[in-house]
């Protein structure tokens, strides 16, 4: 098993082709740690990309996100309780 959870490993489109044909987009995720509550809901749902410290703060441990990984990070974004997590393209 990789890390990405998944038996193969992950290979980024971007990497693999770079700046070619227009569908890898950079995409960054950032925590606002002023609201950031540390309940891990974002680590939960993205393991891949997020990190709670024992500062009870998250962290982003991947930029930019991969492209495969975009839907995950939608998600922990949305289910985020306190909305500290911003999509920046
Ligand atoms: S889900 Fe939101 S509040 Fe919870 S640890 Fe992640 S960024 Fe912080």
């Amino acid at each position: 098993m990789q890390p990405n959870g998944r038996d193969r490993p992950f290979r980024d489109p971007c990497l693999t082709y770079p700046s070619g044909g227009g569908s890898c987009r950079a995409m960054r995720v950032v925590v606002d740690l002023e609201l950031c509550e540390g309940n891990a809901v974002c680590a939960s749902v993205a393991p891949e990309i997020f990190v709670v410290g024992d500062d009870d703060l998250a962290r982003v441990k991947l930029e930019p996100v991969p492209e495969a990984l975009r839907a995950k990070v939608e998600v922990a974004v949305r289910r985020c309780p306190r909305q500290a997590l911003a999509i920046k393209e």
